[in-house]
């Protein structure tokens, strides 16, 4: 089901007090928002932030997961375990996770399909780079990377799923994406699932990612296709994030 969502990605940074104080803040303000939240903290704080997001409306998330159940993979988590963290959704394919640990299209197409044999909801990532937009190639990389997990898992996959388009020049860059420009893409994106299923493709949430911040969330999320944001950098920050996750009031 379509809906407003605005989710922080909190990447490689936190600590136990640094958490706790920006949870009191979060918690304090967000009942208000007009949209649902949803917080993905680093992996070994899921414990600590699912116990104090516990009578709150703050859904928890986390960054990554390595699809095999158990086994011999030194360092990794699996999707099966995050179900006990009260995780209802998982990133899979942030463009940090295909550049610097080169996650190949069809390895995150196996992570899509191991989040939702755990009852977990995949936020899939997808997006071109500079080069590739001065190029004209963005609708052609955009929609490979989509093709390739709908190629795995198909359609009615997505009925349980939440795209995020993070344009890579955007992501910690600072630079965002025009609301124009990202309104194009996420129409783009809509329109290519409604050739394969129009119930799927209008109910599919499709969050916008790259330098979103308090200044320009509401004129993003006023977009017609674009449901909300995935944030990196403006979500370690109480007062921005609690800003982008008002701006839909
Ligand atoms: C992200 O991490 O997905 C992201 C969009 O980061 P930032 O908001 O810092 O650009």
């Amino acid at each position: 089901m379509r809906k407003n969502l605005v989710a922080a990605n909190w990447k490689m940074h936190g600590s136990k007090a640094g958490i706790n104080r920006l949870l009191t803040a979060i918690k304090a303000e967000l009942p208000s928002a007009g949209c649902e939240v949803l917080l993905c903290p680093p992996a070994v704080y899921l414990e600590q932030v699912q116990k104090e997001l516990q009578g709150t409306q703050i859904a928890l998330g986390a960054q990554n997961a390595y699809p095999g159940d158990e086994g011999a993979f030194t360092g990794e988590v699996a999707f099966a375990m995050l179900p006990e963290f009260d995780c209802s959704h998982v990133i899979i394919g942030h463009s940090e996770r295909r550049e610097i640990f080169a996650e190949s299209d069809e390895f995150i197409a196996q992570k899509f399909a191991a989040a939702q044999e755990h009852g977990l909801t995949p936020i899939l990532c997808i997006g071109e780079s500079q080069t590739e937009r001065e190029n004209a190639e963005t609708e052609k990389v955009v929609l490979g990377q989509l093709q390739a997990v709908l190629d795995k898992v198909g359609i009615a996959a997505f009925a349980d799923a939440v795209i995020a388009y993070e344009p890579i020049w955007a992501i910690g860059t600072g630079l965002t994406a025009s609301p124009q420009q990202a309104q194009e893409v996420h129409a783009v994106i809509r329109d290519f699932l409604s050739g394969q299923d129009q119930n799927i493709a209008e109910g599919i949430t499709i969050l916008y990612g790259g330098s979103v911040k308090g200044a320009n969330a509401s004129e993003l999320f006023q977009q017609p296709d674009i449901d909300g944001g995935l944030v990196g950098g403006a979500s370690l920050k109480a007062e921005e994030f609690i800003t982008i996750c008002k701006s839909f009031n």
